[in-house]
């Protein structure tokens, strides 16, 4: 049985229409579920009683449960236990803007970053658009409050699970679903070139973030295998064409590494290599994590990269550190767990 979270408004109404029901039954049900938040079909009392058979019969209605949560001052780590018995984490901030979610996209990762956690692991299977979905919901439910921006940074490559992704966003993103606007929502890609150009076609209004992580091919080789596949050149000419398309400004994901891409020579490559994008960069401290060997970049290396970037007129900002003594490092939770 397909869960009933995997459908938007449109694929379900087509859905009932085929199965002789009014399209109204759709609205309905998103009433149900999005809005009151009844996940029972029984409890439907506006939905008659053969039709709640036909629902029951037709459409799982499970969720992903919360199996662990850590908690720091300003944050929360959830661990999720999926049907299949995988495991999946989600990051809850609490910025002075409002609450963010960071969720995952798939089981594990294939993109091979070789300072990731995540990518140490392996892809085991890409996620459902339900399970990113409740993901948010449950969330959302646990702390009894609204989620005002959600970020698709968590473990796994989104591009690399594109459909579920995008309906994913389109779901969050209805009014009568989750409601968070199209602002509100970060799509971040290691950088796969023809996915960031169907989805510069796609015109939407959401941020996206490219993870970078090197100003240079050369360099870039050494810690991401994506960048074997594709060059910088190639990159920027997607993002070029993304900027075309949706005139929107894009991130630049840069983690800081001890000695191997955080000199001040790296900063002035970085800013020549950026100079004629519309782009912000956002400095990321790297979480260390014992089983691979990488150490974040000292706080004065931080510094001189940060105050070089500057100077050569670029828009940058150093990510606040969410969750130090918890398993903050993409992916670290899950690999603890298993
Ligand atoms: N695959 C996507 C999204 C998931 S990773 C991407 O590559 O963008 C989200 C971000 O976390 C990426 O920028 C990734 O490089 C970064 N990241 C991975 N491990 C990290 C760590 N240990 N500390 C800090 N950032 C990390």
């Amino acid at each position: 049985m397909e869960n009933i979270f995997n459908f938007t408004k449109i694929e379900l109404e087509s859905f009932l229409v085929q199965k002789g029901y009014k399209k109204f039954l759709a609205s309905q049900i998103f009433n149900w579920l999005y809005e009151k938040k009844e996940y029972d079909f029984a409890k439907f009392t506006n939905v008659k009683k053969e039709t709640v058979e036909f629902l029951k019969n037709t459409f799982d209605t499970s969720f992903i449960e919360i199996a662990k949560v850590e908690e720091d001052k300003d944050v929360k780590k959830f661990l999720f236990s999926l049907k299949d018995g995988q495991k999946i984490e989600s990051v809850l901030m609490y910025h002075n803007y409002g609450l963010s979610v960071c969720i995952s996209s798939q089981v594990g990762c294939n993109m091979g970053c070789k300072f990731c956690e995540s990518g140490r692991l392996k892809k085991v299977r890409d996620l459902e658009t339900y399970e990113m979905l409740q993901q948010v919901i449950a969330i959302g439910n646990y702390i009894n409050q609204k989620i005002d921006s959600v970020v698709i940074m968590g473990i796994g490559e989104p591009f690399d699970n594109y459909d579920n992704v995008i309906k994913f966003i389109n779901l969050i993103n209805d009014p009568k679903v989750l409601a968070i606007g199209a602002r509100h929502i970060t799509v971040s890609t290691c950088g796969l070139v023809p996915k960031i150009k169907a989805f510069a076609d796609l015109g939407l209004q959401i941020n996206l973030a490219l993870s970078l992580h090197a100003p240079t091919d050369e360099k870039r080789k050494q810690i991401m295998n994506i960048a074997n596949a594709y060059s910088l050149k190639e990159v920027f000419a997607a993002l070029k064409y993304y900027q075309e398309k949706t005139k929107r400004r894009v991130t630049i994901e840069y983690i800081m590494l001890d000695k191997i891409n955080d000199t001040q020579d790296d900063a002035l490559t970085l800013a020549k290599l950026i100079k004629n994008y519309n782009v912000y960069v956002n400095l990321i401290p790297y979480n260390e994590t014992k089983n691979i060997e990488f150490k974040a970049s000292k706080q004065t290396q931080i510094d001189l990269f940060y105050n070089t970037l500057k100077k050569s007129g670029v828009d940058v900002t150093v990510r606040h550190k969410f969750g130090d003594k918890i398993s903050a490092a993409c992916g670290q939770l899950r690999s603890k767990e298993i």
